[in-house]
């Protein structure tokens, strides 16, 4: 499926082991900043840099290029393909076999998430909280962004369970 169509639910093309592995090689260090910051003062190779981006993730994970990848914690599969594009899936509508509400007959892209986070040992991400995504960075490189150091802070580093909100009673 191409990003200009409707979002539907994508199963990746890659196992999870080998995304988690990818994660690894692609994490933030000093010499993917630089290498970011050069990237990013060049507009024409910026240009080329985001398409190549654009079309390999969409390809292997049905990438949207929502600018903001939550891929790391959610078992690389994208959020985004989820038809709501929920950010802290799934919905209510899942029925009992794991089928999309939207696309019967299609697994619940958080379904799949979760299947590939167990499976690789990451169930505990799904339990973080995702941050709202910023709409205004659609069709940026997330990679550019990630590497300098704008994508910290898109989910919580934990549950948050051990720390009750507040509740306010009058
Ligand atoms: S950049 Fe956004 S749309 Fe693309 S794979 Fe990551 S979460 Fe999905």
């Amino acid at each position: 499926m191409s990003a200009s169509e409707g979002p539907r639910p994508t199963r990746p093309w890659i196992a999870a082991a080998t995304g988690y592995r990818l994660g690894r090689v692609l994490a933030p260090n000093r010499a993917y900043r630089w290498l970011a910051g050069r990237i990013e003062a060049r507009p024409r190779l910026r240009r080329w840099f985001t398409a190549a981006e654009r079309r390999s993730k969409e390809r292997l994970f049905g990438c949207r290029m929502c600018g903001q990848c939550a891929l790391p914690a959610t078992g690389y599969a994208c959020p985004m393909s989820c038809p709501k594009q929920l950010r802290n899936g799934p919905c209510g509508g899942v029925a009992p076999n794991g089928d999309c509400e939207v696309y019967p007959g299609d697994r619940c892209v958080w379904v799949i998430a979760y299947e590939r986070a167990e499976q690789a040992g990451h169930a505990r991400d799904l339990t973080l909280l995702q941050r709202p995504v910023d709409h205004r960075l659609a069709g940026a490189s997330s990679w550019l962004g990630y590497w300098q150091g704008r994508d910290e802070h898109l989910w919580t580093g934990d549950d948050g369970l051990d720390r009750p909100v507040a509740v306010h009673r009058p």
